[in-house]
C-alpha cells in the first residue's frame, strides 16, 4: 500500500467515533492542530471539538497533540483543551511522534495519527508504522508552501476518495501497525 494512503479518510475530526477506534483497536491518538482542531492561528476550536475530545477520552483512548507549528501557538491551545502536546514535531519525520508517545501514561499498543495533510500526517504515520486518519482541510490557507502541498495532494486525495467508493468514509487501506 502507498505511503501516501491513510487507513481511513473522513471529512472532519468529530466524525471519528469511539466505535471506529475500537474497530481499529486504537488506544492512543497523536492529533494535529491546524485545520484539524481549529483554523490556523485561531485559539477557538471548530464546533464540537471540545466535546469530541471528552467523548474519546471517556472511551479510554489517550490523546496527545503533535503539531509542526511553534510552541507559542500550540502549547496554550493544547492547555485550553487540557491536552499534553509536542510542538515543532517535524512531521513526517518520526522524532515528534516519539516524543508524543513518551507523554502517554501507558505504553500504547496501537497508535493512530490524525491530521489534514498527506505529506506530513499520513506520510509520517506510514513511515513510523502507525495507522492514520486523513481529514479534509477546512479553512482557507495562505502562503506558497501550503499552496504547493495542497496542489501536490490533489491527485492523491482523488485516488483516496475512489478507494473509499467516492465518499469520505471508511477505507481499510493501510492496515499495517
Ligand atoms: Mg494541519
Amino acid at each position: 500500500m502507498s505511503l501516501f494512503h491513510p487507513t481511513v479518510a473522513l471529512r472532519k475530526v468529530t466524525d471519528i467515533s469511539p466505535a471506529l477506534l475500537r474497530q481499529l483497536e486504537i488506544d492512543a491518538i497523536l492529533l494535529d492542530v491546524d485545520n484539524t482542531l481549529a483554523p490556523p492561528t485561531s485559539k477557538i476550536p471548530y464546533e464540537g471539538v471540545k466535546e469530541w475530545i471528552e467523548r474519546i477520552q471517556a472511551s479510554g483512548v489517550h490523546i496527545v497533540i503533535c503539531s509542526n507549528n511553534y510552541k507559542k501557538r500550540i502549547q496554550p491551545f493544547a492547555e485550553s483543551l487540557g491536552l499534553d502536546c509536542v510542538s515543532m514535531s517535524l512531521k513526517p519525520l518520526p522524532f515528534g511522534f516519539n516524543r508524543a508517545k513518551r507523554k502517554l501514561r501507558e505504553k500504547p499498543k496501537s497508535v493512530l495519527v490524525v491530521g489534514d495533510q498527506i505529506y506530513t500526517d499520513v506520510l509520517g504515520a506510514n513511515l513510523a508504522g502507525m495507522r492514520s486518519i486523513l481529514l479534509e482541510p477546512r479553512s482557507e490557507e495562505h502562503g506558497f508552501s501550503i499552496w504547493l502541498r495542497r496542489r501536490m495532494e490533489t491527485g492523491k486525495r482523488k485516488k483516496i476518495r475512489l478507494l473509499n467508493g467516492g465518499n469520505h468514509h471508511v477505507s481499510q487501506g493501510n492496515q499495517s501497525h
